[in-house]
């Protein structure tokens, strides 16, 4: 379904990101990796990766940095020739209620979640210009479309991020590039490890298909909306939370 086709995951060395990179790569795509540059996953992801019979190159890089940014971009296009799909996965969480979440919190899950798609959606859009087409899918989250007490920096990165796609999606439709959004719910992953069991038995017991999600659930998603299967769909929201919110 992907084969011939380049994409590039952020934050794909572990978690969600590195389910995205296998199964786009399992869908016959090549694939760029991407982590910080302190990553002890990445290089071992993209070894992983090449078992599968595409190519696949690591490039570590933090999203906040325009520099990084645009050396991943280059890299890319310097090895495959172009982009087709470009995946913001890299985020973080900082939570803490309104009244004592410090500066430095809200800051730095802003740069990341929020400003580091910018950078990469800013870097990506002129090749892809040039290569008539591509599909950007961000990973933003379902607490970013309902809302959640103790998480006011990472609700706002991930509404605003659903803003950038609708934004991204009408800026650049006339020139083939579709962008959308996968909400996530509550995904088993090292993010919703560090929950406590209180936490985690909440958020259960409001899910309608009761089980929490994989990682695979959400490769599945993005797989669709990078294919040409979606090829009438841009500036949406998908939510793939087993119905949490509806
Ligand atoms: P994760 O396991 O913590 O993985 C996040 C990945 O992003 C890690 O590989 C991390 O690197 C990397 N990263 C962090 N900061 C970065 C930066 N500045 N530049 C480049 N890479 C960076 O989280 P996850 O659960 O897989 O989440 C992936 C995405 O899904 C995030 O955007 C998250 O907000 C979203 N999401 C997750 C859930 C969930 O239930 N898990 C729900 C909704 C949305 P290191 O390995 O070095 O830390």
């Amino acid at each position: 379904m992907l084969k011939g086709k380049t994409a590039v995951i952020t934050g794909s060395g572990r978690g969600i990101g590195k389910a995205i990179a296998l199964k786009l790569a399992s869908l016959g795509a090549n694939i760029v990796v991407n982590d910080i540059p302190s990553s002890a996953y990445a290089d071992d992801t993209a070894e992983e990766i090449k078992k599968l019979g595409v190519e696949a190159i690591c490039v570590k890089g933090d999203v906040r940095s325009k520099d990084d940014v645009d050396n991943l971009v280059k890299t890319a296009l310097d090895t495959f020739g172009k982009i087709d799909i470009f995946v913001n996965n890299a985020g973080i969480t900082r939570d803490g209620l309104i009244l004592r979440m410090s500066e430095e919190d809200w800051d730095m899950v802003m740069d990341i979640n929020l400003k580091g798609a910018f950078n990469c959606i800013k870097a990506v859009a002129r090749p892809m210009m040039k290569n008539k087409g591509g599909a950007i899918i961000n990973i933003a989250s379902i607490v970013g479309v309902a809302g959640n007490a103790g998480q006011a920096n990472y609700v706002a990165s991930k509404a605003g991020l659903i803003g950038l796609t609708k934004t991204t999606a009408k800026e650049f439709a006339k020139k083939g590039i579709r962008c959308n959004a996968i909400a996530p719910g509550f995904i088993t992953s090292d993010m919703t490890d560090k929950l406590s069991d209180e936490v985690k038995a909440q958020y259960f017991s409001a899910i309608p298909l009761n089980k929490f999600g994989t990682t695979e659930d959400i490769a599945n998603a993005v797989a669709f909306l990078a294919s040409d299967m979606s090829g009438y769909i841009t500036g949406q929201v998908i939510n793939v939370d087993g119905g949490f919110v509806m």
